[in-house]
């Protein structure tokens, strides 16, 4: 099938992460970023991208003083087992919701020196909020996907009533959030996420906004392992992480291209307007896709709940007598990539990601290459 030129999307990445890298970024690894390609990590040049990265970030998120912008090698599932060592004191409440969230949980449950975690679940296509956990067996770390990749399900982070007075962190996974929904936060300790998604970058770096009380925790848990029966693996130290980012260094050798892709992301969003902008953009492009949706009778947005439709990565579930891999098939056989279900939610439905690199026009033009295939599938 052959879908006309003029409904195709001038760029048809339309992926939850990887996710679309603009020409300019690519643009930026043949000139500027070509100088320091292939030159040490430990000299000035590749330091000055970091700081022009960890500045970068405390702008545009807004980062509150004495919070800091720590960073490491591994993605956010190293983050996972980096809180599991070194963030959770005792015992983790996780807020799980889709796939993501339940990693997260997995990873603390797994932990032999953790008590076993508390999992707040919901069904996938809602949300599961976190609460008070009060008595014996109270908490020290609440934790939740700010948007739930695998569902497309957003939250808004705010602190558990009574947790900041008992010593609780709040661990938000913004992996697909950050840099595109809005957030206070101070209603955070660790804001952590990777460079694939929002920022239009390749995978495998970790970026966190710490807390005071959460580099506090970190120092204080590391400094009694192993006496206490933790083992906390120098490539998993929190307290490690931050020091080499204070020094605008990683503790191994990082991805320079993908530092180079993530300055020039995090520099471009600035200069559009920042955060506010770029959730704006964001929330226009899913207007359009959910708007698209509840006016087709074949299609309908998986997340019930308007309030927690996500802006950045929208699922639209297809009725049956459509079959959405064979509109997923014909779709990138005309360029248009990306738009399958999260693997293992095994719905018959389409997922579109709408970080801020994604022309609002495009995800328009996408909903018109989805009404061409739908009608003449057959
Ligand atoms: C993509 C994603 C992850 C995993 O990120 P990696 O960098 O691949 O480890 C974790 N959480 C959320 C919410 C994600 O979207």
């Amino acid at each position: 099938m052959t879908i006309p030129a003029h409904l195709l999307p001038a760029d048809g990445r339309f992926g939850s992460g990887p996710s679309k890298i603009r020409p300019a970024q690519i643009d930026a690894l043949t000139s500027a970023g070509a100088a320091v390609l292939g030159t040490s990590h430990r000299q000035p040049a590749v330091k000055d991208l970091v700081r022009r990265v960890r500045s970068g970030l405390a702008d545009l998120l807004a980062v509150p003083d004495g919070y800091e912008v720590v960073l490491g090698n591994g993605g956010s599932t190293a983050f996972w087992e980096i809180a599991a060592a070194c963030l959770v004191e005792r015992r983790a409440q996780h807020a799980s919701f889709g796939e993501f969230g339940a990693k997260f949980a997995a990873a603390t449950a797994r932990a032999p020196f953790l008590a076993a975690p508390q999992v707040l679940r919901a069904e996938p296509g809602t949300v599961a909020l976190l609460e008070p956990s009060p008595g014996e067996d109270a908490v020290d770390v609440h934790a939740t996907p700010h948007n739930e990749t695998s569902t497309g399900a957003m939250i808004t982070p705010t602190r558990v009533p009574g947790s900041a007075e008992r010593g609780a962190l709040m661990l938000i996974d913004a992996t697909s959030g950050a840099g595109a929904l809005p957030v206070d936060l101070t209603q955070t300790d660790v804001y952590y996420f990777a460079p694939q998604k929002v920022f239009a970058a390749d995978g495998g770096l970790w970026l966190a906004i710490a807390s005071p009380a959460a580099i506090e925790r970190a120092a204080r848990v590391e400094a009694a392992a192993p006496a206490d029966g933790r083992w906390v693996p120098e490539f998993l130290s929190f307290t490690t992480a931050l020091t080499n980012s204070r020094a605008n260094q990683t503790l191994n050798t990082p991805a320079v291209a993908t530092l180079v892709l993530l300055a020039e992301q995090v520099d471009w969003l600035l200069a559009q307007g920042g955060l506010e902008w770029s959730a704006a953009r964001c929330r226009e492009s899913a207007t359009a896709l959910y708007d698209w949706a509840q006016a087709r009778t074949w299609a309908s947005p998986f997340v019930a709940d308007p309030a927690h439709r996500s802006t950045v990565v929208g699922t639209i579930d297809l009725d049956a007598t459509i079959d959405a891999g064979a509109v997923v098939a014909a779709l990138r056989d005309n360029g248009v990539l990306d738009v399958f279900p999260y693997r293992k939610l095994g719905r018959n439905q389409l997922r579109v990601g709408m970080f801020p690199a994604v022309d609002p026009a495009d995800v328009q033009a996408l909903t018109a290459c989805v009404d061409y295939v739908v009608e003449h599938l057959g």
